[in-house]
């Protein structure tokens, strides 16, 4: 394999025009964004076994000032190149790799890699012992499957010519992976598709809608060791596996063409009950994004002025009560919008109550146990207020400390004591459960999955469906107001077509 220099390119945001509105519905985009980066990006690349690799990551030069602060520990480390540009055509790319790559051996390969994208351990090694095999001056390869990652589970999936592709070639003069839209790298050279265990990962999220989960239902055990991101869903049953096998699968390949012989399949195998379960699961896997069948969680923390001393860094979850009823009012109407309060702060009581009642609304109060009857906090008997009026009351943990890494001792305080606790001042069952400062691995899943919760509810910034048992909510931050709620979340702007709309546009600006 000597001779052969492997660089990945990853876009991370582009740039847009400087208009302000502009600005403020990229951040929100940005902020899920950096979030994908950093949970299966940016670990898989670092965990990529037996190759060696450079990885230039583009971003925009008007970037925030945090996106670069978070981005800044990656180049420290030497796992990326960050690389600002306001353009990016050929001449830059070439200039670029030159630079990121300065002793160059006889051969480059240049693989797509998108920023919220992940991929298996073995995914470099793999192209890069193909690369080295080849005997074409140029050539495109594909690793053909792979894993999607959703809140219904994870599925494995061929798509001979998908996003994560690759060019070797020589040094003179490279094309590289970005010189053609992903799919099209085939009609203009010779291509090498490389199949066998699932090496690359997509998930599925809010700003990804033409991501919808399609291939088969796999169990997320069998591929853990192979990615060393979180695959944080649960394991499907038996029976579930066999219905995605026998009937939801099936259906989901043909949804676009006849359903006739899949449900023929379907009748054999399980009988009219269980086709129809599985027509009702497809059409949740179909619904992703802002149609009438998904989901939006909006997350509120304080509500007005602290009466507490607050945690570093919470005061940015405040927003004022004007803001406030503004948003309540954008969303009152809207059954796609469900509300729900964290941190059992007292203005969930004395603010939201009011406001949620003056319209009909009801919301999910998630409450922190070892907070009640605190100064600032809710007492119990506004607790039983909320629930007397319509809400429902969830677990928030006891002390308000993260789920991630606590010992079984520990968990039991968070999820059983606390839990119980709740339960007994309202005087009926707590079944929901929020994660503190949304963080999660899956010893927290698995633990609350045993426990019985009906719902987790976590801080991932994208779209839900209707009776996932995650729950991925969007929080509100100070300065986020009801427009931003309307234009940025309620009708989110679809970065994949943004991006990919870009990136055509470049491919055809450089030939
Ligand atoms: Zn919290």
């Amino acid at each position: 394999m000597t001779g052969l220099d492997h660089v990945l390119l990853t876009r991370f945001n582009l740039p847009t025009g400087g208009v302000e509105g502009l600005v403020r519905a990229r951040e929100g985009w940005l902020r899920e964004r950096i979030d994908l980066f950093e949970r299966y990006c940016a670990p898989s690349v670092a965990a990529q076994q037996g190759a060696k690799v450079t990885w230039i990551v583009y971003l925009d030069p008007a970037s925030p000032a945090w996106l670069l602060e978070r981005m800044a520990p990656y180049a420290a480390s030497g796992l990326l190149h960050p690389v600002l540009r306001e353009h990016v055509g050929v001449p830059e790319l070439r200039e670029d790799i030159a630079a990121a790559v300065p002793e160059p051996g006889e051969a480059l390969l240049t693989t797509n890699l998108d920023n919220d994208d992940g991929i298996a351990v073995d995914f470099c090694a793999r192209l890069q012992a193909a690369a080295s095999a080849t005997t074409h001056t140029r050539a495109a390869l594909y690793v053909t499957r792979g894993l999607v990652l959703s809140d219904d589970g994870l599925f494995q999936l061929d798509d001979r010519h998908n996003a994560f592709c690759s060019v070797r070639e020589g040094w003179d003069e490279p094309v590289t992976s970005w010189s053609e839209y992903h799919n099209e790298l085939p009609r203009v050279m010779p291509t090498i598709e490389l199949d066998g265990s699932p090496s690359w990962l997509q998930v599925v999220h809010g700003g990804n809608v033409s991501n919808r989960v399609r291939g088969r239902l796999v169990a997320p055990s069998a591929h853990r060791s192979r990615f060393a991101v979180p695959l944080e869903v649960r394991e499907p049953s038996a029976r579930e596996l066999l219905v995605d096998r026998a009937v939801t699968s099936p259906l989901r390949r043909v949804r676009d063409g006849s359903r006739a012989t899949a449900r023929r399949a379907g009748l054999r195998v399980l009988g009219k009950d269980g086709y129809a379960d599985a027509k009702a699961t497809l059409r949740t896997i179909r619904s992703g994004g802002p149609d009438g069948s998904s989901l939006l969680n909006l997350c509120f923390h304080g509500i007005g002025e602290p009466a507490r001393e607050l945690e570093p860094g919470e005061e940015s979850y405040w927003i004022d009560a004007a803001t406030f009823a503004e948003i309540l009012d954008v969303v009152k109407g809207r059954p796609e919008v469900r509300l729900s309060f964290d941190d059992a702060n007292a203005s969930d009581a004395e603010i939201a109550l009011p406001e949620l009642r003056a319209r009909g609304l009801t919301a999910s109060f998630f409450v922190v146990a070892g907070r009640l009857d605190q100064p600032g906090s809710l007492t119990t008997a506004q607790v039983r207020e909320l629930h007397a009026s319509g809400m429902t009351i969830g677990n928030h943990g006891m002390t308000h400390c993260p789920w991630r890494g606590l010992d079984r001792r520990d968990q039991d305080v968070e999820y059983v004591a606390a839990r119980e606790q709740i339960a007994s001042v309202i005087g009926a069952p707590v079944l929901d459960a929020a994660l503190p400062l949304g963080r999660y691995d899956r010893r927290v899943i698995d633990r609350l999955q045993g426990l019985d919760y009906r719902s987790v509810h976590t801080s991932d910034r994208r779209w839900a469906r209707e009776g996932s048992w995650m729950q991925p909510r969007y929080s509100l931050h100070r300065g986020d107001t009801a427009a931003w709620v309307e234009q940025e979340l309620l009708r989110p702007p679809s970065p994949a077509a943004q991006a990919k709309g870009a990136l055509v546009g470049a491919a055809k600006r450089w030939r």
